[in-house]
């Protein structure tokens, strides 16, 4: 069986993505996708915004990228093939939203702290309802004059080790993947070379990971070399693991990062689209 075209990894207005939901499907229609996975920080709300048995053109995959923790460390976890109606996510997307919103007062008074303006409601109206996050501070910041672009306000206030990188109670990953599991997703670890992490590190986090019932490793997304996406494909082998991957894409503003734009080569016996499509 060939693979169809597919993007495991993207964000609309639910949380951090420029697009709503179905704008972000009708990209991906007009891009030629056959299957699409909506996987939003923290939340699914902009899936079930969708109907998505409705779209007989193209398939949506249910789906988030989960915030947790691993020694200390933050990782981002995808979950595809989620039931939406499971109760459990349900309760844990809620304390998420809760400690999103939390994290977010707590990052306005720090950058009040740095010396800017208080962001908070201009964050907070660019989320516009979503799962508020860095980014749209970020944007707060770029609107309001502040930084000159979203990258700028990352390397000045937000990215990691600047004081708007405020640290918070994520879920360990061990009950992050116990959560997927109950919703009987499929568990993908997303970008593996995006933590700042050695390839030793990297190993260790796979290690746990699979220990913990961890399925999938995403090995093609945005900046990964060819050497970097040969070295995860071979540790995927050594571990049993699928593989995924997935444009992460956030805005049109971002052309590199498009929908489509990153898929794996694999067979389907060793991707995720072969369980996903069964
Ligand atoms: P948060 O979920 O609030 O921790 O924000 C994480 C999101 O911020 C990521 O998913 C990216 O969309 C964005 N992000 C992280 N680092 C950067 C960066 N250096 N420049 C631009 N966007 C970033
Ligand atoms: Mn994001
Ligand atoms: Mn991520
Ligand atoms: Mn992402």
């Amino acid at each position: 069986m060939e693979l169809p075209l597919y993007d495991l990894h993207c964000h609309s207005t639910a949380s951090d993505g420029v697009l709503s939901p179905q704008e972000l499907v009708s990209r991906a229609s007009s891009r030629g996708i056959d299957v699409l996975a909506i996987t939003d920080h923290d939340t699914v709300s902009g899936v079930l915004s969708l109907d998505i048995n409705d779209n007989k053109k193209i398939k949506i995959i249910p789906g988030a990228e989960f915030t947790c923790q691993w020694n200390g460390r933050i990782l981002h976890i995808v979950g595809l093939g989620i039931d939406l109606e499971c109760k459990e996510l349900h309760f844990y997307f809620q304390r998420l939203e809760s400690l999103r919103k939390k994290r977010a007062e707590i990052i306005s008074e720090r950058l009040v702290k740095m010396g800017l303006p208080n962001l908070l409601n201009e964050a907070e109206r660019v989320a516009a309802g979503g799962n508020i996050g860095r980014p749209h501070f970020a944007r707060a910041m770029v609107q309001q004059g502040l930084v000159k672009n979203e990258q700028q306000a990352f390397k000045n206030y937000l990215g990691s080790g600047k004081k708007g990188d405020v640290k918070i109670e994520w879920p360990e990953m061990e009950e992050t993947l116990d959560t997927i599991n109950k919703s009987k997703g499929i568990s993908v670890l997303a970008h593996p070379t995006k933590y700042k992490m050695t390839f030793t590190k990297i190993r260790s986090v796979i290690k746990d990971f699979v220990k913990l019932g961890g399925n999938a490793l995403e090995v093609s997304y945005p900046g990964i070399t060819m050497d970097h996406k040969n070295h995860l494909l071979r540790i995927a082998k050594e571990n049993g693991l699928l593989i995924s991957g997935g444009s992460d894409f956030h805005s049109p503003k971002h052309a590199w990062t498009d929908l489509g734009k990153f898929m794996p080569v694999g067979e389907v016996d060793n991707h995720v689209l072969g369980q996903l499509l069964e």
